[in-house]
């Protein structure tokens, strides 16, 4: 089992959680029902090394939806499915100052800008292989169970929700499938897509998964690769580029490390060599990032030095 890290970082996080905890700004995610039930206190902050050390604080055992951190790592897979050029044929790696629902393809090329907006993230499940629609749901599920050391579930009720609102979604893929840039498999692909974001994680988890990014691709406690390492860089790339939506720019200047976000409140982190962190608030600002999430890792970051691009 895992071993508990030293007690000076669990204060540190302990007291940044308690720094945090009253902040009520943002508002919980409401386009569904299932989401819009999160109990608005909750707050976790989890952080495992690459040699599997763990600190939890907080509601660090709730469960909630991965949502668009999924998006991170569906496109790691999407790569090792069919290899970088043909992968970046389909989905471009630009940041866009838009929403991540935003219905904008690259006019030069019809490819949605990156693969963290649901655009991309859509085309990136379309390249998920397996020889039916349940092979491919089951190849998903575990690669997230990879990367989270432990098997991973769909909350179905959230699934059901997703596809019975996601209209736009639907567009965004039939868009797609116009420009041909996505295949005629397009319900299955969408259902795919509603299905990952519909995963149940906790904070713990995001650490988890955050940990194996920076190991290079392994998980730091089981042992078991989730991600060839080649292509561990082309996630923390996109992440760093493009990971927290509009904000993605600020937050590179502001935490300088790579991250994904999700409408459920988790933040996943990756300081390559060293952590992973994942956050879960549920209260989000106008961009859809959870507002408790980003204001703990400015912390950190300013504490810790964590930014890639610090002067060592
Ligand atoms: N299921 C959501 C959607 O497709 C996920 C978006 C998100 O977390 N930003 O709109």
């Amino acid at each position: 089992k895992m071993k508990s890290a030293a007690s000076p970082l669990r204060d540190m996080l302990k007291q940044l959680h308690a720094e945090f905890k009253d902040n009520h700004d943002g508002t919980v995610a409401s386009y569904i029902p299932e989401l819009a039930k999160a109990n608005p206190d909750w707050f976790g902050i989890s952080l495992v090394s690459i040699d599997g050390q763990a600190v939890d604080v907080g509601d660090s055992n709730q469960q909630f939806t991965i949502q668009s951190v999924s998006k991170a790592f569906m496109f790691g897979m999407a790569i090792e499915d069919h290899g970088r050029d043909h992968v970046l044929s389909k989905i471009g790696v630009q940041p866009i100052g838009e929403a991540f629902n935003s219905i904008t393809l690259d006019e030069a090329t019809n490819r949605p800008f990156n693969p963290m907006i649901n655009a991309g993230a859509i085309a990136a499940a379309d390249l998920i292989h397996g020889k039916d629609f349940p092979e491919r749901v089951a190849r998903m599920l575990k690669m997230f169970s990879t990367y989270c050391g432990r098997q991973v579930y769909v909350d179905n009720t959230v699934y059901h929700s997703e596809k019975k609102t996601g209209h736009r979604n639907r567009a965004i893929a039939n868009l797609m499938l116009n420009f041909g840039m996505i295949s005629e498999q397009l319900d299955d692909t969408l259902d795919l897509y509603f299905q990952q974001c519909s995963i149940l994680v906790t904070s713990h988890d995001l650490a988890m998964m955050g940990a194996t990014l920076a190991n290079g691709g392994v998980n730091p406690v089981t042992g078991e690769r989730a991600i060839s390492a080649e292509y561990v860089k082309d996630v923390l790339a996109v992440m760093h580029t493009c990971g927290m939506y509009d904000y993605a720019g600020e937050w590179a200047f502001r935490v300088g490390i790579p991250a994904k976000s999700g409408v459920g409140g988790g933040i996943v982190s990756v300081v390559p060599g060293e952590v992973g962190i994942g956050t879960f608030s549920p209260r989000l600002d106008a961009k859809g990032n959870s507002v408790r999430g980003i204001q703990f890792y400015k912390a950190l970051a300013e504490k810790y030095g964590l930014h890639a691009f610090e002067a060592k």
